[in-house]
């Protein structure tokens, strides 16, 4: 191949993870999103939760909402990024939702430049971790029994439900 003398920047090198809060406010923004997750559930929905974090405040919240508004791409971590608004940049904000979040979610992680992805666990779905992370996304998963417990007993409970948010075969059931 030809040299074009151009250099690709690394996507790594675009994000700064240094924002990156202490256990203690960690636990505090998720227990937030597990606050999401609830509401969702409450409502008839799917139990996914997840706030938008920066400056060590909340600017977004939202939950899934697929089945509440029919809509296929009302997964929390969409609603949550709606719900904040446009913003100049998401280069100091954090994403932290119940559940690592999925191909669809990933992507817009990925497209607005979040940089730090904290994630309640990542068990009862194989999601889109390694993609954000070969993007330069810092991934901090927490494997919460909590969270995996309150998506998998809803997954057990209402299969067609959770198959039809991940794109699976109705077939599919947690392990
Ligand atoms: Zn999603």
């Amino acid at each position: 191949m030809p040299d074009t003398g151009k250099t690709v920047q690394s996507q790594t090198s675009l994000r700064d993870a240094s924002h990156l809060p202490d256990a203690e406010e960690v636990k505090a923004f998720m227990d937030e999103a597990i606050r999401e997750a609830i509401n969702g559930m409450e409502e008839g929905g799917i139990p996914i939760g997840s706030v938008l974090v920066r400056k060590g405040k909340i600017i977004g919240r939202g939950h899934n909402r697929r089945i509440q508004f029919g809509d296929p791409t009302a997964h929390a971590e969409i609603d949550c990024l709606r719900a904040a608004g446009r913003l100049r940049s998401y280069k100091d904000t954090i994403l932290i939702s119940t559940l690592m979040p999925c191909a669809m979610c990933a992507g817009a992680t990925v497209q607005f430049g979040i940089p730090i992805v904290i994630a309640g666990e990542n068990r009862t779905f194989a999601s889109s971790s390694e993609f954000m992370q070969v993007n330069g996304v810092h991934i901090v998963d927490l494997n919460l029994d909590e969270c995996y417990e309150m998506l998998a007993q809803f997954a057990k409970e209402h299969p067609s439900l959770w198959s039809e948010d991940i794109g699976v075969e109705p077939s599919y059931e947690p392990q």
